[in-house]
C-alpha cells in the first residue's frame, strides 16, 4: 500500500483505491484517524482547513461504529459547507 501524510492529522497513513478502483476516492488507514475515505476533490479542500477543523473529521472518523467507515466527499453547489460526511458500510470500501 502507498503512504502519505494524513488529510486530516497529518500522521504518515496508508492509502488505497476502494474495490472497483474508483480512481476519485482514496481509502485511509491512518494509526490516529483510523479508517476513512475521502474524494480526491475533498482532499483537495483539506488541504486549506486549519488544523482544528481538520481535527473535527479526525474525530469523526475515529467515532465510526463496529463496520461501519467515515465517508467525506466534496459537493461544488457553491454552499457555505462543501464538504458532506456519511457514515457507510466498511466492507464496500475495504477489501
Ligand atoms: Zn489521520
Amino acid at each position: 500500500m502507498p503512504t502519505q501524510k494524513c488529510p486530516l492529522c497529518g500522521k504518515i497513513a496508508k492509502y488505497d483505491n476502494p474495490p472497483g478502483n474508483s480512481e476519485k476516492y482514496k481509502c485511509f488507514l491512518c494509526p490516529v484517524s483510523g479508517s476513512f475515505v475521502i474524494s480526491l476533490m475533498a482532499e483537495d479542500h483539506f488541504a486549506k482547513f486549519p488544523i482544528i477543523d481538520r481535527t473535527y473529521y479526525s474525530d469523526k472518523a475515529k467515532a465510526a461504529k463496529k463496520g461501519k467507515v467515515l465517508i467525506i466527499q466534496f459537493c461544488d453547489d457553491e454552499s457555505e459547507a462543501p464538504l458532506i460526511q456519511r457514515y457507510d458500510e466498511k466492507a464496500d470500501w475495504f477489501r
